[in-house]
């Protein structure tokens, strides 16, 4: 397999956002892959799902869709993790799916 460093991160091996799906639900008691965030750098707004991640070694790095700017960046250790979220404005967790999914 060749990979063309040309297409920076066009065809690389990133997954989806869904990938933070089991390392978040250590942190968060909601699914925040559904949860809307804000990129820092060009304002795009969509599910964290939709953010193309990489790692998960050494880290997880999600990055914009939109800019691929770093929206969110988490390391796990031994016995903590480490949650950067400096790249997003805010997040959006919709907090209805406890009574029961729509
Ligand atoms: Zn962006």
């Amino acid at each position: 397999m060749t990979s063309p460093r040309e297409d920076t991160y066009q065809d690389q091996d990133y997954q989806d956002g869904n990938a933070l799906a089991g390392p978040l639900s250590e942190i968060f008691a909601v699914d925040v892959t559904a949860a809307g965030g804000r990129c820092a750098s060009c304002g795009l707004t969509g599910p964290i799902a939709s953010l193309r991640v990489y790692g998960p070694e050494p880290g997880y790095v999600a990055r914009c869709p939109g800019c691929e700017e770093v929206v969110m960046r988490l390391v796990r250790g031994p016995d903590a993790a480490w949650l950067d979220l400096r790249g997003t404005v805010s997040l959006r967790i919709s907090l209805r799916h406890e009574e029961g999914r729509p």
